[in-house]
C-alpha cells in the first residue's frame, strides 16, 4: 500500500491499520492515511448540528408556549355591545352592556374593564373602572356584564371598553 504525505508529498511504501496515525519522517506532519479522523470530523459537525437544531427547536417551543401569556389583549376580548340612556329622579344615567370573550386554547383570570366615554370630538370626558363579569373564563367562555353609570355628562357619546392592566 503506497502512502503519500498531504505535507511533503514524500511517499511511503506501508500499510497503516485503520484509525491509525502516520508520522512522515522526513517532515513530522502527522496524519491519518484512511481518512478516520476526518469522518470523525464529519461526525463531530453532524452531532453539532443536530445539537443546534434541538436547541433551536426547544427555543421555539418555549416560545409558541409562554407567547399567549404576554398576549392577553389578543387572547381575551372585551367589547361593548349597548349604551343606552336613562332618566332617573335623580338625573341621567347610562346603561353599558358588553362582554368578555376568552377566545384562547387556556383558563385565563379577567382584570378590571375600564369604560371609557368620549365627547364628539374624541376627547375623554368619563372613566370608570369596573369589576369584570367573572373573575375566570374557560376556554371559549363568554361572559356578559351590564354596568350603570351615574355622574355621566351630557355631552358623552361613544364609549369603549378595555382591560386595565
Ligand atoms: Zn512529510
Amino acid at each position: 500500500m503506497k502512502i503519500t504525505c498531504p505535507f511533503c508529498k514524500i511517499e511511503y511504501a506501508a500499510k497503516i491499520p485503520k484509525g491509525r496515525r502516520a508520522e512522515c519522517i522526513v517532515c513530522g506532519h502527522v496524519w491519518a492515511p484512511d481518512g478516520a479522523r476526518g469522518r470523525n470530523r464529519i461526525l463531530m459537525w453532524l452531532l453539532m448540528a443536530a445539537f443546534a437544531l434541538l436547541v433551536a427547536v426547544i427555543a421555539i417551543t418555549m416560545t409558541t408556549r409562554y407567547a399567549p401569556a404576554n398576549k392577553t389583549e389578543e387572547t381575551i376580548v372585551v367589547e361593548m355591545t349597548g349604551f343606552r340612556r336613562t332618566a332617573a329622579a335623580d338625573g341621567a344615567r347610562i346603561v353599558i352592556s358588553g362582554r368578555v370573550k376568552n377566545m384562547s386554547g387556556r383558563v385565563y383570570g379577567i382584570p378590571d374593564i375600564m369604560l371609557v366615554l368620549r365627547d364628539d370630538a374624541g376627547e375623554i370626558v368619563f372613566t370608570q373602572r369596573i369589576m369584570p363579569p367573572a373573575p375566570v373564563l374557560d376556554i371559549g367562555e363568554v361572559a356578559k356584564f351590564s354596568h350603570t353609570l351615574s355622574g355621566v355628562p351630557e355631552n358623552a357619546r361613544a364609549a369603549r371598553a378595555e382591560f386595565v392592566r
